[in-house]
């Protein structure tokens, strides 16, 4: 199954070997052509206003916002700030393709970047886990279904074809999350 990663800037090879993992066929997508021949799409984690930027300079927004409608998008930390609904300090364009405010930087500099410990993660199994968080936004509202939250914030969501994570699955050996969403695309 080809799953795509958006390879504008950010850590996408770290996504790349995690789809590996979990036996999905992982496609670097930097085009609207190489979009198309994707049945589902991760946006990794990095920094929002340079992918942003990036998006206008490759005219991405526009078939990004598309496939979006049709196909499944996960987006984690970076790539959940660009496919909320609202993003706040500052605010900042995005694809508004899940209904979710969040702050960007919201842990603020206690929590710049950490290793923490999760102890309800709604995904079967093991519910606790470790989980990387690298100046992470922090969700102030969601209308999804909360899986994971670390310090009463959602951390993980899910919206049925999409989902939304603040933290990294990608840099954990933790496969469950990149399971569930190749459960979407399939
Ligand atoms: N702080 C970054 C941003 O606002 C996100 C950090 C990350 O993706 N690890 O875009």
């Amino acid at each position: 199954m080809r799953v795509g990663v958006l390879a504008l800037q950010g850590d996408f090879e770290a996504h790349m070997k995690a789809l590996k993992r979990v036996g999905a066929e992982p496609v670097e997508v930097r085009t609207a052509a190489e979009l198309d021949t994707v049945r589902g799409l991760i946006i990794p984690g990095g920094e929002s206003t340079t992918m942003l930027k990036l998006m206008g300079y490759y005219e991405l927004f526009e078939p990004l916002r598309a496939f979006g409608g049709q196909r499944p998008v996960f987006g984690t930390c970076a790539g959940a700030i660009l496919i909320a609904s609202e993003v706040l300090n500052p605010s900042q364009a995005s694809l508004n393709l899940v209904d979710l405010t969040v702050e960007r930087n919201g842990y603020g500099r206690q929590l710049d970047s950490r290793v923490v410990s999760v102890t309800q993660y709604g995904l079967g199994g093991d519910p606790e886990v470790e989980v990387v968080l690298i100046r992470a936004p922090i969700v102030r509202r969601t209308g999804g279904q909360v899986l994971a939250s670390y310090l009463d914030s959602p951390i993980l969501v899910d919206y049925g074809r999409h989902m939304a994570a603040t933290f990294h699955p990608e840099l954990t050996d933790d496969t469950r999350v990149h399971k569930l969403f190749l459960s979407k695309v399939n």
